[in-house]
């Protein structure tokens, strides 16, 4: 319940990032996240959509080259990485 509204809360105000460096362009973080933050364009993935993102860290979890940043916006602080 806590998770949901944490979700809720922070909707609009998370920062999705991708290290290019680190990113393989697989494609899991596209099928992972249910909110379609992420897209191919140009046979790179990119973020299309992050006013979307809920914070949930999905896209984190599948990324198993640790690509992927979700930071607060407006805060040095990343909460994921
Ligand atoms: S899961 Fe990670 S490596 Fe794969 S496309 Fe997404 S950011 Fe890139
Ligand atoms: S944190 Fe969740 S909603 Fe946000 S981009 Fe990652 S998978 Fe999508």
């Amino acid at each position: 319940m806590y998770y949901l509204m944490y979700m809720s809360r922070i909707r609009g105000r998370v920062c999705i990032q991708i290290d290019r460096e680190k990113c393989k362009d697989c494609g899991h973080c596209i099928k992972a996240c249910k909110k379609g933050v992420f897209v191919f364009k140009d046979g790179e993935v990119v973020v299309e959509n992050g006013d979307a993102c809920n914070g949930c860290r999905k896209c984190g979890q599948v990324c198993v080259y640790n690509a992927i940043y979700i930071s607060l916006k407006n805060e040095e602080a990343a909460v994921d990485g």
